[in-house]
């Protein structure tokens, strides 16, 4: 699933903020630094999530620096993987960005689990076991585990 986003294409941004005001949600803020001409300026960029797709940014821009592109929707979604796994996807607190539509899967390449290694695991979602096709939703805690076993 696919949303718009402004990009910017700032070799004839002014510094103006404009577009920051005109952002209904607050979504834009002249916050990136960089060079225009000798002096350095103040540019702007996606200061937090919540940018509506709205084109409202690109329509007032005087110098036509700003396009609405197609980008994936991204969810997030926490994972606890087994012991071992590459945890280079996932923040601090275990949260990753995944495409919306994804499964727990996709959850499982991301933490780049080996087949071998794959069979072998439990999966729950929400603690409720479920299968490798099961899709994924925003918030959704996502845990892989080994059977315990003994007797
Ligand atoms: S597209 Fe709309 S919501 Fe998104 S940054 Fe531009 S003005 Fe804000
Ligand atoms: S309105 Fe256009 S020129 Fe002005 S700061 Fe935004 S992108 Fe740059």
């Amino acid at each position: 699933m696919t949303k718009k986003q402004p990009s910017f294409d700032y070799l004839n941004c002014v510094s103006c903020g404009i577009c920051a005001q005109a952002c209904p949600v607050s979504a834009l803020g002249m916050r990136k630094e960089g060079k225009s001409g000798k002096y350095r300026n103040l540019f702007p960029e996606l200061v937090r999530e919540g940018c509506i797709g709205c084109g409202q940014c690109a329509r007032s821009c005087p110098m036509d620096v700003i396009k609405m592109e197609e980008v994936e929707k991204l969810m997030r979604v926490k994972i606890l993987p087994p012991h071992g796994s590459d945890r280079s996807g996932l923040d601090e607190r275990s949260w990753a960005e995944l495409p919306e539509g994804s499964t727990v899967r996709d959850a499982l390449k991301l933490i780049r689990c080996s087949q071998a290694k794959a069979r072998l695991l439990l999966v729950s979602v929400n603690g409720e076991r479920c299968s490798l096709s099961q899709e994924l939703h925003e918030g959704d805690v996502v845990g892989f585990f080994f059977p315990v076993t003994g007797g």
